[in-house]
């Protein structure tokens, strides 16, 4: 990407890339690093790409392991050249900063190319998440069925199905917009790197490749409890539980814990004044956590929970 500065005029940022085309056959993206704070994805994809035998591939696999890759050097969400949230500039701007820039080159030029795209993310700093592969509602029913297949050959212990807050400019939306097949993923997060989840993220890989038979194998889709990807939804706004004020909010949950509607979520202290009491903060929903928060402090209108619920097929 160009990135002219004092000092480096014709300068570029090179973006690391691998492409292993083996000529007839289906065409795959596999994205990471989309936030800078989200590190199994940059592992996996990137260990992946070099375990690949180019001989083998039949069909094209493009791999960025690390997309925002200042941001991702740097370990924050946001880009530090141009302070903008990659996964909100999508379909980008080829004479826009930085990241628009990148998201313009791959929706121009990397989306239309494939038939899959799995964008593998995990919560980052401020969450950390039920280890899942995630979808969004689309309005086809067989979009649907051939989205959740896919999910299940990724093999997340969860897939849900989701309503989200800021949605159309995802890498995810510029898969669905150029008709491809779209999954992304929330696997660990509270900024560190989780063991189990980057285990997750190269099987998941492996398998979306077997199942597309750009690799021969065939997919390890097994959980540990001996069923399959549970399937789950985020309907709507009120699976969000948003902090009503600023403070220091105190969790009473973790994820995938079930919990009901009345039931205490958590305190929302004020430590700037010791005597006050802390605000109770209940659920909304049944349900069972997808999100949880991971930074303490938060501010009015953060996230501090997210429910997720089976998915009841419509
Ligand atoms: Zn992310």
């Amino acid at each position: 990407m160009p990135q002219s500065r004092d000092g480096g005029a014709w300068s570029v940022i090179e973006v690391p890339i691998a492409i292993i085309n083996g000529g007839k056959g289906p065409a795959v993206l596999f994205t990471g690093g989309v936030h800078g704070d989200e590190y199994e994805s940059q592992i996996a994809i990137s260990r992946i790409a070099r375990q690949i035998d180019p001989q083998s591939v039949r069909g094209k696999i493009i791999m960025l392991p690390a997309v925002d890759l200042p941001a991702a050097v740097a370990g924050r969400r946001m880009c530090p050249i141009d302070g903008r949230d990659f996964n909100r500039c999508m379909p980008g701007d080829a004479r826009g900063s930085f990241c628009q820039m990148l998201a313009h080159y791959i929706e121009t030029t990397i989306m239309p190319q494939v038939e899959v795209s799995v964008d593998i993310h995990s919560a980052g700093n401020s969450m950390e998440a039920a280890l899942c592969s995630i979808m969004h509602w689309v309005d086809d029913a067989k979009v649907i069925e051939r989205t959740h297949v896919l999910a299940e050959h990724f093999a997340a212990p969860y897939n849900v199905m989701f309503w989200g807050v800021d949605e159309t400019a995802t890498v995810s939306a510029s898969a669905e917009r150029h008709g491809a097949l779209s999954i992304s993923t929330e696997i660990g997060g509270y900024g560190r790197v989780r063991p189990d989840a980057v285990r997750i993220a190269e099987r998941g890989i492996s398998n979306v490749l077997k199942w597309m038979k750009i690799v021969d194998g065939k997919p390890d889709i097994s959980q540990p409890n001996g069923g399959r990807t549970k399937q789950m939804q985020v309907r709507d706004q009120r699976s969000y539980l948003f902090a009503p004020s600023d403070g220091l909010f105190e969790p009473l949950f973790l994820p995938e814990q079930e919990i009901r509607a009345g039931d205490l979520a958590g305190n929302l202290h004020f430590i700037e004044e010791w005597a006050r009491e802390p605000q109770p903060i209940e659920f909304q929903i049944d349900g069972y956590i997808w999100m949880a928060p991971g930074s303490g402090r938060v501010k009015k209108g953060d996230v501090m929970a997210v429910i997720m619920q089976d998915y009841d097929g419509h």
